[in-house]
């Protein structure tokens, strides 16, 4: 029997969708569907990004929505039955536009406590005065390694300065959390080094973009730490423990065993697709995921053969024409680069001339017994360390 109840409708997507969740404790969790601005085209698309209001004893509200869209989301949240006004406390899954978005407006509107990843204030900060090879010096911690073109971030600017005046209350360590309440908080890092994932109850995990249901868009890439590292609070981040697919893939791992019981995932897209909600057990999903990973690094590899190739040449032979196309171009590349990094630190490729990332397959096939080691073992830890490993 599903738990779960629409309580309003909305597109196919999940744009516009407010469902309501009750946990076996009879909480009811609102989730609504927030739109994006954006559409990526049907590969690509994220559906809405969700934003989930627990009814518990205090308010409780799990991300904002994407940026310049508080109208809508207050809209929503009047819908689900709520007013601001009464939220107590604020949860950020990580500071991406699309998950803290209206963040500036929902804090001064509510007075709401804020709950974060302890890096999270580092990632909204400016540091105009490092020079260290940052796409975007000029953007905020967060967005300094932006991909996207120009036409696309300008309309970011506004919301990245009015986020940076935000201060984090209750800054999450990783035993941290709302005193005598039913959360626990797990660090996540990888998709960005302040991704936190929030377990409620035992029973339900919000992920933000750390576990998304039916697709996994964000592998993000361990170079951004090398640009980054400056900005990011002291010692946290070396051992590729904050960027990247190993950082991302280890914080999987976590979720596999640190959700065992969990029952339900409330992710940051794409729990209701195609007019239907994505009911998945978390640490299924995470395990799911970490298979997908080891595929991909399969599939690199073997496209590479022998021969020398570049992120493009690579990119056509593991992706059909149509997801190659517009946001598709920058998708596909950043999820070639992500799967190279992490052959590369398990010594299965080279980049002979340092700098393009022309990739040489070794002929190790090490990243087997990398991924073994983390669905066999109950700690990561050892078997991401190898010897000749940073
Ligand atoms: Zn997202």
């Amino acid at each position: 029997m599903s738990r779960f109840e629409i309580i309003q409708d909305g597109k196919q997507n999940g744009d516009g969708v407010i469902l309501r969740y009750r946990t076996r404790n009879e909480t009811d969790i609102y989730c609504l569907g927030v739109p994006l601005n954006y559409s990526s085209g049907e590969d690509w698309d994220l559906g809405a990004s969700w934003s989930y209001v627990i009814a518990g004893n205090e308010l409780t509200l799990i991300d904002t929505g994407q940026f310049n869209k508080y109208d809508v989301f207050n809209s929503m949240l009047v819908k689900a039955g709520f007013n601001i006004k009464n939220i107590a406390r604020v949860i950020v899954t990580h500071g991406h536009e699309d998950h803290d978005g209206n963040l500036p407006e929902i804090s001064e509107a509510s007075g709401a406590g804020l709950w974060a990843h302890f890096a999270y204030q580092n990632m909204i900060a400016y540091y105009p005065d490092i020079v260290d090879g940052a796409r975007r010096p000029e953007f905020p911690g967060s967005c300094r390694c932006c991909m996207m073109p120009d036409d696309f971030n300008r309309n970011c600017i506004s919301y990245q300065v009015k986020r940076s005046h935000i201060r984090i209350s209750n800054p999450v360590r990783s035993n941290t959390a709302p005193p005598g309440s039913d959360f626990r908080f797990i660090l996540t890092p990888g998709h960005s080094p302040d991704s936190m994932c929030t377990v409620f109850q035992d029973e339900v995990v919000f992920s933000g973009d750390t576990l998304l249901a039916t697709i996994t868009p964000h592998p993000s890439l361990m170079l951004e730490y090398l640009v980054n590292r400056r900005i990011l609070p002291d010692s946290y981040g070396a051992d590729n423990n904050a960027y990247g697919l190993l950082a991302y893939i280890t914080s999987l791992h976590k979720l596999v065993r640190e959700c065992a019981n969990a029952e339900i995932l409330l992710p940051g897209h794409r729990l209701f697709e195609k007019g239907g909600i994505n009911q998945l057990k978390p640490a299924a999903r995470a395990e799911e995921i970490i298979r997908f990973h080891q595929e991909r690094c399969e599939n690199i590899l073997k496209i590479m053969g022998n021969k020398q190739m570049g992120l493009e040449e690579i990119s056509v032979e593991l992706f059909p024409l149509r997801l190659r196309q517009g946001m598709g171009k920058f998708m596909s590349r950043r999820e070639v680069m992500s799967h190279l990094e992490l052959l590369n630190v398990t010594g299965d490729i080279e980049w002979p001339d340092g700098k393009n990332f022309i990739s040489r397959a070794t002929g190790t096939g090490k990243y087997k017994e990398f991924f073994a080691g983390i669905l066999a073992k109950p700690s990561i830890t050892d078997a991401a360390k190898k010897p000749g490993d940073k």
